[in-house]
């Protein structure tokens, strides 16, 4: 949309102070209990300096950095829907007068919020969200407003962790859509500065503000370097040629059931997904049934509740409830929103107790199928020979 600008650590401090000048409540990164985690920014010192993670399935650890990189972590177990579709929020109040009761709504939450350090995945997830919230029949007022007050300062990733699979998604690692800042964190022996580049009218109205130098050939150069690096160092993959087909036709593999025997029904997977956005209400009174509550809570499709109907649960198994959740993720969903529900952040791998891995899950039954295929042929042809 513009020229790239460069800022040093000195200038990303100029841009959280320009954003809360302007009204925003700037949310990004920020070291808590032993993980990174998105909470409120004030300036740079609330950053990770110097911290990334090591992830596996079932495994997260924080770990010192050789250098004082601001961004050089990959993700943590919070995704942005925490802030635009929280997991608990008032939905109305009803209070009870002499003769009747009012019903009291909750008005649209207006907090402008500015999310530093978002990652190409998220801002797809956030896509892949405002088509159910939005861009649906039933439009989320709440989320709708929050979505349209928000400012995005995306970052690309300087390096891929073990349960990336971003790249077979076509979702990431570079930062190609739905942003209004983007930074390209640069780093050597004696240069630690950011390649910043606006992506919508907003964005370049912060940047005039944040006064960023201009950015020479070597400092582009280098960006892109370090997206094409970030790249070749994703930790997984997941072959998603007839994803849809391959799950459909695949219903009764024995491949759940196996699964089954080590999936905990804990629902961390639902929670942790930037895409996941099922909700339950729970309605609250108080002792003299005086007041009452509506509440929307997240939920999750591992609990037994969630498909409960008249005469019990539809989805009575862990088998059947890690098959719904998998083949809505990655088949139903695209006939659903005409998208796959899944970015490949690999938070349900690293964030899962027992370490199950959709892409390997995916994998196997993917390759039983080949197997199966060229038994089959196998035998045609020796049918045909004899
Ligand atoms: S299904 Fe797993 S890898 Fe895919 S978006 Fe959700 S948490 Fe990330
Ligand atoms: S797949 Fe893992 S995270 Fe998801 S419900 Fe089962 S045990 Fe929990």
């Amino acid at each position: 949309m513009n020229k790239p600008g460069v800022i040093d650590r000195e200038g990303l401090n100029r841009l959280i102070q320009t954003l809360i000048g302007r009204g925003y409540q700037v949310v990004g990164p920020t070291v808590r209990d032993e993980a990174i985690v998105y909470d409120n920014v004030f300036s740079i010192e609330d950053l990770p300096a110097g911290w990334t993670d090591e992830q596996e399935g079932g495994t997260y650890r924080l770990k010192k950095r050789s250098d004082d990189a601001l961004f050089g972590y990959t993700l943590g177990p919070h995704s942005w829907k925490r802030f635009l579709h929280p997991p608990e929020r008032r939905l109305w109040q009803a209070q009870k007068d002499s003769l009747d009761f009012d019903i009291v709504p909750e008005q649209p939450d207006n907090t402008k919020y500015a999310f530093l350090g978002m990652r190409s995945c998220e801002l797809h997830a956030i896509a892949i969200q405002d088509k159910v919230f939005i861009q649906s029949p039933h439009t989320d007022l709440h989320y709708q407003s929050l979505r349209q007050n928000a400012l995005f300062v995306a970052v690309n990733c300087g390096q891929a962790g073990n349960t990336c699979f971003c790249v077979s998604m076509q979702t990431g690692p570079k930062v190609e859509a739905g942003y209004d800042l983007v930074l390209t964190e640069i780093l050597d022996d004696s240069h630690h500065s950011f390649l910043i580049e606006a992506g919508s009218e907003a964005g370049k109205n912060i940047l005039e503000e944040v006064k960023a130098g201009p950015a020479g050939a070597g400092e582009i150069k280098k960006a892109e370097e370090i997206v094409t690096n970030t790249a070749k160092q994703m930790g997984r993959a997941m072959e998603t040629g007839n994803i849809k087909e391959l799950l459909y036709e695949n219903l009764e593999h024995p491949a759940w059931g196996e699964i089954a025997e080590r999936c905990l029904s804990c629902a961390n997977c639902t929670m942790v997904c930037p895409t996941c956005f099922c909700s339950t209400v729970e309605d609250v009174t108080d002792v003299a049934g005086d007041h009452a509550e509506r509440w929307q809570k997240w939920d999750s499709c591992f609990t037994m509740d969630f498909s409960s109907i008249h005469g019990g649960a539809v989805r009575n198994s862990t088998q059947s409830r890690y098959r719904q959740w998998m083949t809505h993720k990655l088949a139903s969903w695209q006939d659903q929103f005409d998208t796959s529900g899944c970015v490949g952040c690999g938070r349900c791998i690293t964030w899962c107790p027992v370490g199950i891995d959709l892409t390997r899950e995916v994998a196997v039954i993917r390759e039983s199928t080949t197997c199966q295929e060229e038994n089959f042929s196998g035998s045609e042809a020796q049918n045909e020979n004899s």
